[in-house]
């Protein structure tokens, strides 16, 4: 049989600059694709009509290439998308797979529901069987969000396994752990899960890398992958690397963002080479080119080193 190559992705949200945890799983992303000759997709999910300003996409770019990161393929631009995530959905609602849920944020956030692994709640399928007139009643007043419907508690459909190239196995029963989950919200944005795995399945990308706190949601992605005969990538879920708090790095943390560094003078190799000796790729204050970071790239090194890391103000001092 023919060895598939790698078809990997960038997959920015535009609400902020590149921050050294966004490169540290980009950097491992793209050396492993690159490392195995295969392809690279830039996407710009931009779905969140708050993360549309192109200008924003455009510095993420500039980062990325400074970084001495490449892609084949893209920008492709989910804001351009939205006929294509609208066709899934309504083939899922067609199949009776969906359902108009009117709970408000209150609502659902009831001190009684259960939490799913990723601090999210459970949804306890309030409206999942509210009959015609009642759905008629209740858009009255409220624009529905759309649910999509898992299989029942220990049914065969709703045992999701991931086998994670960094983490292991990752098993979810869908019904116990996360519950019904959304496809599109209430004003009509369509969720993340729903269009990550359209855009991954339509952009042929067979290898997903992120950040270890999307690992849970990699479950639903490929319960609604397996819906819509979409192939399901292999996953690689990488380290966070976060503030001295705990906290995952965001915006608010701006002196670690890519272009804050670079204004302070520090060199895109000395950033790869602190980031490539986290995983035990490079010497201490060593610099190395993004390019030199995918030859010596594995997954064992990152198997070895899957502890999240705490991002001190001494970072590149240490
Ligand atoms: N757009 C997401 C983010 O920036 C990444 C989604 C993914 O990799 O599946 O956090």
């Amino acid at each position: 049989m023919a060895h598939t190559l790698p078809v990997g992705r960038f997959a920015p949200t535009p609400s902020g600059h590149i921050h050294l945890g966004n490169a540290f799983s980009s950097l491992i992303a793209w050396a492993s694709v690159r490392s195995q000759h295969g392809r690279m997709v830039l996407r710009i999910e931009d779905i969140d009509p708050r993360a549309q300003d192109r200008r924003v996409a455009d510095d993420l770019m500039r980062d990325y290439e400074w970084l001495g990161l490449d892609w084949d393929e893209g920008p492709y631009f989910q804001s351009d998308r939205l006929d294509i995530y609208e066709q899934a959905v309504d083939s899922l609602t067609a199949r009776g797979l969906t359902y108009p849920c009117f709970c408000t944020r209150s609502e659902l956030h009831s001190a009684t529901a259960p939490h799913a692994s990723d601090g999210t709640f459970v949804y306890q399928g309030t409206c999942r069987h509210l009959t015609a007139d009642q759905v008629r009643e209740k858009s009255k007043h409220r624009h529905p969000a759309t649910r999509l419907k898992v299989p029942d508690a220990g049914s065969a459909e709703g045992q999701v396994t991931i086998r994670d190239r960094v983490y292991g196995d990752y098993h979810e029963d869908l019904a116990t752990d996360c519950g019904d989950f959304l496809i599109r919200r209430s004003d009509g944005v369509f969720a993340y899960q729903l269009v990550v795995v359209v855009d991954d399945g339509l952009m042929g990308v067979n290898e997903v890398v992120r950040g270890r706190d999307l690992l849970p949601s990699s479950a639903r992605q490929t319960y609604l992958a397996r819906l819509l005969h979409l192939p399901e990538p292999s996953c690689a879920h990488v380290p966070l690397l976060v503030a001295p708090d705990g906290r995952r790095l965001s915006k608010r943390d701006r002196d670690t963002d890519i272009s804050s560094l670079r204004e302070a003078g520090i060199s895109a190799e000395a950033i790869v080479g602190r980031l490539a000796n986290l995983i035990g790729l490079a010497e201490r204050g060593e610099a190395i080119s993004a390019e030199e970071f995918a030859n010596r790239f594995t997954w064992d090194a990152v198997r070895h080193h899957k502890r999240d890391v705490v991002v001190t103000e001494n970072f590149f001092l240490e």
